[in-house]
């Protein structure tokens, strides 16, 4: 019951936290992991676990059968004890087109109004917040509990078993954590999580200079588990590559974001090892991941996918479409046919590995430009995307590199005060950055969009 408490003092902790030196950091880091370790390898992850890998042998049948009894289950639940959905008809579910009778519901809706979203079959004391920036940048409450973080991670270690990989592996990370503080200049740029003997490395401090010290301490990891977010993996594989090196992995696993095959080519030279890839959100409604055979397949356990087109019409396999999901594990917050915006499309053939879970490729997510100091840092989307915490009032914002030592905090308005959003946005990215950039603000009525409606994150025009 520490977790609810400790996530609720975060951002308090982190600046606390900032001010002790390397070894002392290691030290809170390891109490931190170990809080989240309990919660991680409980005995009821483990006897999860064991379901889920007997889950493996499901037929087809076995598998639309448990999914029809889930959404039965997770509409149940959600109509029962979650206000937006108490004037939802009652259904009986036997096939997806009956799913299909309920509206879809849109993460605009979501993110106005979080509160309507959760259950009151789960207590206060055991809502565990959190936030989502997600595809089109706007910030997004997301509440859940410590059973459904022990859901998720077995369902991680799942995964990890199909790349042969056991609980508690030594691994190398590189996700979002701000674990050294901002204006640290010397190595390390690396924490100690002890008791899940885990390396979590800054993706905040990443540039040409810092590069060397990056690879010598990656150098004597060699042979972990590496994960990370894969633009920030894809940085490093370029310095290993521009050194004409390479620095063998165990194996490595990203998600966060998507994987194209330049990236996973490049990521799996510089590292020597396979790429297990996987897509999930922080909403938690659904799940996919890449297995041994590199095809991409739905946990079905977790939620159920609908990719819909532009009419809300289910797609042909092989045609794309957006994904809508109804969510089995996030009961503290059920989200019932949820368009999050992100799109892919069903490959419609069996996976050699023999499981009967579908096959699915996410194609666009959160697609993003580089964006580059001219002192050489380099900040991929996620490492920015943590700034987006403070944009509850814009509708989107997005940074537009449009000079070498310029950027630009692009910010469309939400409903109200936009002008202290984007304030707190562009103060945090100008201590983010440095003196060397210089950081505006402003206000346009529409997001910049590319091809396919995709919304970058960044967008650089400085290095084209
Ligand atoms: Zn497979």
């Amino acid at each position: 019951m520490i977790e609810p408490l400790l996530r609720a003092s975060l951002p308090h902790l982190q600046e606390v936290y900032d001010r002790f030196p390397a070894r002392a950091r290691d030290l809170l880091t390891s109490v931190r992991g170990l809080s989240l370790s309990r919660i991680r390898y409980a005995p009821d992850t483990l006897t999860f676990l064991r379901a889920l890998h007997r889950d493996e042998c499901w037929s087809i049948k076995q598998v639309k059968a448990f999914q029809m009894a889930a959404l039965q289950a997770a509409l149940d639940h959600a109509s029962a004890t979650v206000p937006f959905y108490e004037d939802y008809p009652h259904l009986e579910i036997r096939s997806p087109a009956d799913l299909r009778k309920l509206p879809l519901l849109r993460r605009e809706t979501v993110r106005q109004r979080p509160g309507w979203f959760l259950s009151h079959s789960i207590p206060k004391w055991n809502r565990i917040h959190a936030g989502t920036t997600g595809t089109t940048g706007a910030n997004l409450q997301v509440v859940y509990t410590e059973e459904l973080a022990r859901a998720n991670w077995a369902f991680q270690l799942r995964q990890w078993a199909w790349a042969g990989v056991a609980p508690r592996e030594p691994r190398v990370t590189l996700f979002g954590a701000r674990v050294v503080p901002p204006s640290r200049t010397k190595p390390p740029y690396w924490t100690h999580n002890i008791s899940e003997r885990q390396i979590l490395m800054s993706i905040f401090h990443l540039s040409e200079n810092t590069a060397p010290a990056y690879l010598d301490f990656l150098r004597t990891q060699s042979g972990k588990v590496l994960e990370g977010f894969p633009s920030v993996l894809s940085i490093l594989a370029d310095f290993v590559l521009q050194r004409e090196e390479q620095i063998p992995m165990r194996v490595v696993f990203t998600s966060g974001e998507p994987l194209y095959p330049p990236l996973r080519s490049k990521i799996e030279e510089a590292f020597q090892s396979r790429i297990f890839d996987s897509y999930g959100m922080t909403e938690y409604c659904g799940l996919i991941q890449e297995c041994e055979y590199g095809l991409m397949h739905l946990a079905p356990e977790y939620g159920f996918l609908e990719i819909l087109d532009e009419h809300d019409e289910p797609v042909a396999p092989g045609e794309e479409g957006y994904f809508v999901w109804t969510g089995f594990v996030n009961r503290a917050m059920p989200l019932i046919r949820y368009r999050i915006g992100d799109r892919g499309l069903w490959q419609n053939e069996p996976c050699e590995c023999g499981r009967a879970f579908p096959v699915v490729v996410p194609t666009i997510t959160r697609e993003s430009d580089i964006l580059r100091c001219p002192d050489g840092r380099l900040f991929s989307p996620r490492a920015l995307n943590q700034l987006l915490k403070q944009a509850d009032s814009l509708r989107f914002c997005q940074f537009v590199h449009d000079r070498p030592s310029r950027v630009v905090v692009r910010a469309v308005p939400g409903n109200s005060d936009p002008n202290g959003s984007a304030t707190r946005i562009r103060e945090g990215l100008a201590r983010l950055l440095g003196p060397s950039m210089q950081v505006m603000v402003e206000f346009a009525s529409e997001p910049l969009t590319r091809a396919g409606g995709k919304i970058p994150l960044i967008i650089n025009q400085a290095s084209q």
